[in-house]
């Protein structure tokens, strides 16, 4: 019968644990999208850095191929000029074109002395023809490559080699001149082959799904020769700033400059005068990691709001079975205190009971713990009462019902039980809970109570009948002088006496005396009885009537002008003079007049009752001299 609260947590507590873990989880989704975030970040980096650097060196393998070829020719030419001493006009177009083959990196290869006058060349347009030594000399300023003897110039656009020193600004193709010095008989002959850029057209034009935005070949001055596929995005800073970055130590190697969201990767290698670079935009590229971005807001977004949700969906159900439970506690601490209980098995031996069972039974815990509830038992009841009790619990119903028990002093214990069969979670009856209100002392006031008011009722009702037999008139059951008398003593207990009116009526019927003679007293009686119920049935229930003795009659009109005491009295005498009374052992109906003398008083305090009687009497005397049925009133002012 103890309720137990100290295992629970507050609320507060639980608040605070919630927005804790709220906390921990929202900190744990969002590292986890930061995290996630960057590291598809970072590998769509490197996955765009690894695409480029492939195709970097795709067109960097191809570049230097070429320009291999172009080297082993410039060689291979020059050992026949050098060694072999093969004379330029042996050297005839057709036999130089032989030489360049069906390489299409070679546009043309011409032979040129000190002075720059082409000797022979496999263009036979250009015999003859004279290039600026500033071109191809060791200290020209135009020379951005050396390999061994073998130099390579300026890349510029040529239409071909006549058109070398006049029109620079030709934009046919982009030719890059390779000169290699040889020595014949001690005179200076240059080879000189040019190489066409354009042709590397073929290899980017071959590279798919390409990530950079530009492809370009530089060569060592920093100047681009060539670029591919350029979108609408200025890298002219890229460009500049990867002009200041190269340096001969870079050769051979890859670099990466992240700068401006431009990703730039370029190798150069120690055999080649240029550099191929690949460059990606990140605002591009990151552009496309948007939609993965996007997903993983999405899902850490999602993922919040359910913790949050879930949490505070949590802390509500708590909340309310928290305040179920504090309220099942009150209520429960208030009908422990307040009832009797039992707890008993299901063959009614008691198991538990409260402190208020036990001060009403006066048994100790003890004494009851164990015993079957027959110990209580006042042997008053009848045994349907129990059988019933027994039937309605077994059918897992609640039974109710009022008896008798007994205290262990063998007192009277009134009870009023309310026996629940008590399930446990499944369902099945596990014990009796029995819940009592001790009515012993209610009954025994209501006892008392039904005998002080049957002899208040006795009392009642013969002082009732002595005082109506003391205030009414036996005959015509209207009041008589007694009944007056305590008409006026009310009446004088009245608040607004002194300012209330009064009217007096005197009745007397005319010639009584010989009704009483011609029909016998008893019909006189009836005349009597009958007059009297009719003014009674027509008078106010503040006012009254009064047999003051014989035939003669006062009604006493309090709060009644004087013109409303003329109008009822007027109205008494008509309505008499036109009644019909039955009598018996006749057919004749008998018919009767009446007097009446009124008096007023328009303040009671200015006459006394019994004046007011008299001055009517006078008025009666006046109407009965006056010739009777009428009414008269005497003015008193
Ligand atoms: P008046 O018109 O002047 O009033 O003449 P009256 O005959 O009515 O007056 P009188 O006072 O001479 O007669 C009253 C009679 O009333 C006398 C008496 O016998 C009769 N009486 C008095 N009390 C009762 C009663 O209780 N019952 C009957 N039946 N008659 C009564
Ligand atoms: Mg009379
Ligand atoms: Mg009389």
């Amino acid at each position: 019968m103890d309720t137990n609260t100290s295992m629970r947590l507050k609320p507060q507590q639980v608040r605070r644990l919630g927005v804790a873990v709220g906390l921990a989880l929202l900190i744990l989704v969002w590292s986890s999208y930061f995290f996630a975030y960057q590291s598809v970040q970072n590998s769509f980096t490197k996955s765009t850095e690894s695409a480029l650097a492939s195709e970097t060196t795709l067109l960097e393998d191809h570049l230097e191929r070429s320009l291999n070829l172009v080297t082993t020719i410039l060689l291979t030419m020059g050992e026949m000029t050098n060694i072999t001493m093969v004379t330029p006009d042996v050297l005839t177009p057709e036999e130089l074109q032989r030489a360049i083959g069906n390489s299409h990196v070679i546009r043309s290869l011409s032979l040129i002395d000190s002075a720059g006058l082409v000797l022979t060349s496999s263009n036979p347009g250009n015999i003859g023809k004279t290039i600026s030594p500033d071109s191809f000399s060791d200290d020209s300023h135009d020379i951005t490559w050396r390999i061994g003897k073998v130099r390579f110039g300026e890349v510029l656009p040529y239409r071909d080699i006549s058109d070398w020193s006049q029109e620079r600004t030709s934009p046919t193709q982009q030719l890059m001149p390779a000169f290699y010095s040889v020595d014949q008989d001690g005179k200076q002959l240059i080879w000189v082959a040019t190489i066409n850029i354009s042709f590397f057209e073929n290899v980017w034009s071959r590279i798919d799904h390409n990530p950079a935005v530009e492809i370009a070949i530089f060569n060592y001055t920093g100047k681009k020769v060539m670029n591919h596929h350029a979108q609408p995005v200025s890298t002219a800073e890229v460009f500049k700033q990867l002009s200041s970055a190269i340096s001969y130590q870079d050769i051979g190697s890859f670099y990466l400059a992240q700068d401006d969201n431009f990703l730039v990767v370029y190798r150069s290698d120690s055999q080649s005068p240029m550099i191929v670079t690949s460059i990606a935009n990140m605002d591009t590229l990151s552009a496309d990691t948007v939609q993965t971005r996007e997903f993983l807001l999405l899902i850490a977004t999602l993922g919040s709001l359910l913790i949050v949700g879930v949490l505070s969906a949590l802390y509500r159900l708590y909340i309310r079975q928290a305040r179920a439970a504090v309220m099942s506690d009150n209520l429960l601490a208030g009908i422990t205190t307040h009832l009797l209980m039992t707890r008993s098995d299901l063959r009614g031996r008691i198991e538990d009971v409260n402190e208020p069972m036990l001060a009403a039974t006066g048994y100790s815990r003890a004494e009851l713990l164990g015993k079957d509830h027959k110990i209580l038992n006042s042997g008053l009841e009848k045994p349907e009462l129990f059988e019933h009790m027994w039937k309605t619990l077994a059918a897992g119903e609640i039974w109710r019902g009022t008896f008798r028990n007994k205290t262990k002093s063998g007192e009277l214990l009134w009870l009023t039980a309310t026996i629940i069969p008590f399930r446990n979670e499944w369902g099945d009856t596990t014990h009796y809970i029995s819940l009592y209100s001790d009515i012993t002392q209610a009954i025994r006031l209501s006892q008392e109570y039904e005998r002080e008011k049957a002899a208040r009722l006795t009392l009642e009702s013969l002082n009732q009948k002595l005082r109506s037999e003391a205030t009414l008139d036996p005959l015509t059951q209207v009041a008589n002088r007694r009944g007056l008398d305590e008409f006026v003593r009310e009446m004088n207990e009245q608040k607004d006496l002194a300012r209330m009116s009064l009217a007096v009526l005197m009745i007397d019927i005319d010639h009584f005396k010989q009704i009483n003679d011609t029909w016998g007293h008893g019909v006189g009686d009836v005349v009597l009885q009958t007059l009297a119920e009719k003014w009674s049935g027509a008078i106010r229930s503040s006012d009254l009537l009064v047999r003051l003795g014989g035939e003669e009659f006062a009604l006493i009109l309090p709060r009644t002008p004087r013109i409303s005491a003329e109008r009822i009295a007027e109205k008494l005498c008509a309505q008499t003079a036109s009644q019909l009374i039955e009598i018996a052992d006749s057919d004749q109906p008998l018919r009767v007049t009446i007097s009446i003398g009124v008096a007023y008083a328009a303040h009671v305090a200015d006459q006394t009752i019994d004046a007011l009687l008299s001055q009517a009497d006078d008025a009666l005397y006046a109407a009965k001299s006056g010739g009777r049925n009428k009414v008269v009133t005497l003015s008193v002012d």
